[in-house]
């Protein structure tokens, strides 16, 4: 069956690393068709708006979106982050971004995790009263009243919120995800220590998940590390974590940081998750830098492709890609540049880096093995 999937091409190196994506991914299936919206500060142009109905209306209809990343200009004030305004029509509400070791790449060896975020809460919230207005000191005059906290009265005032219900939501997600990935172990991170009411809740609900979950039988184990003690351990030996999960900032932290271990920006794709909906969107963002120069590694959002397909049931593609991304990082003579330092090479452009990727995926070993083994699964 043919799925119909958006496509959100974004901006800065967006429309030259998804050009790629794109070739990737006829390379290996047929069933998939793309309807391309647009987004970002071309649509608001067009439109008014940076998110346009329209293209709200076919990322609901289609359940899944490839989106590339957009920019928030900081001139424009009335503009609002593309990213914030998709949450919350779309009730996207978890954000997964596997971080994984590549083999010729000289990174730390036998990396396989994803660090998992919930996206609606903590400092997302945007609840934030800036130095000196009347509402902040309206709220310096609350906390001393109501938590007996002596503040200084020119505090800028930022909230951290973390409710029951949205964490309840984003661990049932994360173990349904884990379980049907084969993940083994999920480990909070937190500063339960000092932030007893908010990391203490997002804590107390992973357990009670967890408990609920080792009912219907699901291995998964769970633990925990303050986030400061984990992000040391991420640096010294990041081999040992499964799934690392966290409210959005300690996570947003703890995802760039692994992923900076293993590569860098340009191999880091990812996912953010509704009840219903998907959108598969790299790590990184639009390079304003890179961007029309044919530099940037498209690695990232071929990945974030495979992973698409993987959630769309076409398993036998997604690892064809994953295959020939493997094999092209650890023996092709030629990379883009970002990689250059983690093995010596002749440097290529975006293009001609998806030429290396798809022609690795046409020579058949990939695709051939994979449809071979699927047909000998059946
Ligand atoms: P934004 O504000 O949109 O997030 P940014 O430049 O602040 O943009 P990124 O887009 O994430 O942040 O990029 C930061 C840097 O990482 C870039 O300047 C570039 O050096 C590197 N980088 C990001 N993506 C890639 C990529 N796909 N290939 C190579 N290098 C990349």
């Amino acid at each position: 069956m043919t799925r119909t999937v958006t496509l959100l091409q974004g901006e800065g190196i967006g429309p030259e690393v998804m050009a790629v994506a794109l070739r990737v991914v006829e390379a290996v299936t047929t069933k998939i068709k793309f309807e391309t919206y647009p987004i970002g500060v071309s649509a608001w142009e067009e439109t008014g708006s940076p998110l346009p109905e329209d293209t709200l209306r076919s990322v609901l209809r289609n359940r899944v979106a490839l989106k590339g990343p957009v920019a928030t200009p900081r001139s424009r004030d009335a503009y609002r982050s593309v990213n914030i305004l998709m949450r919350q029509p779309l009730g996207l509400f978890a954000q997964l971004r596997p971080v994984r070791s590549w083999p010729g790449l000289t990174t730390p060896a036998g990396i396989d995790l994803v660090v998992a975020r919930e996206i609606t809460e903590d400092y997302l919230a945007g609840i934030e009263f800036a130095a000196t207005t009347p509402a902040a000191r309206a709220m310096t005059e609350l906390i001393e009243k109501e938590a007996g906290h002596q503040m200084d009265p020119t505090a800028a005032i930022s909230v951290k919120t973390i409710s029951e219900h949205a964490t309840r939501r984003f661990f049932t997600l994360l173990f349904e995800w884990a379980r049907k990935s084969g993940r083994r172990r999920i480990t909070v991170a937190h500063k339960a220590t000092v932030q007893r009411a908010t990391d203490g809740l997002f804590l107390e609900v992973a357990r009670d998940v967890a408990a609920i979950v080792s009912h219907s039988s699901a291995e998964i184990e769970l633990d925990d590390c303050l986030v400061d003690t984990l992000a040391a351990n991420l640096a010294r030996q990041p081999a040992r974590y499964d799934v690392i999960a966290a409210s959005a900032l300690y996570g947003d932290i703890l995802s760039d940081l692994a992923g900076a271990i293993t590569g860098g920006l340009g191999l880091g794709p990812g996912v953010n998750f509704g009840d219903d909906v998907a959108v598969f969107e790299t790590a990184h963002g639009t390079a304003p830098r890179l961007a029309g120069l044919d530099r940037a590694n498209p690695t990232a959002t071929v990945l974030c492709a495979a992973m698409m397909l993987e959630h769309l049931g076409e398993a036998t593609a997604a690892s064809s890609i994953r295959r020939a991304v493997g094999e092209v990082l650890a023996t092709s003579s030629r990379l883009t540049y970002d990689l250059e330092s983690l093995r010596p090479c002749a440097i290529v452009g975006t293009a001609e880096f998806g030429d290396l990727l798809v022609e690795q995926l046409l020579s058949g070993d990939e695709l051939r093995r994979d449809i071979r083994q699927a047909g000998d699964e059946e």
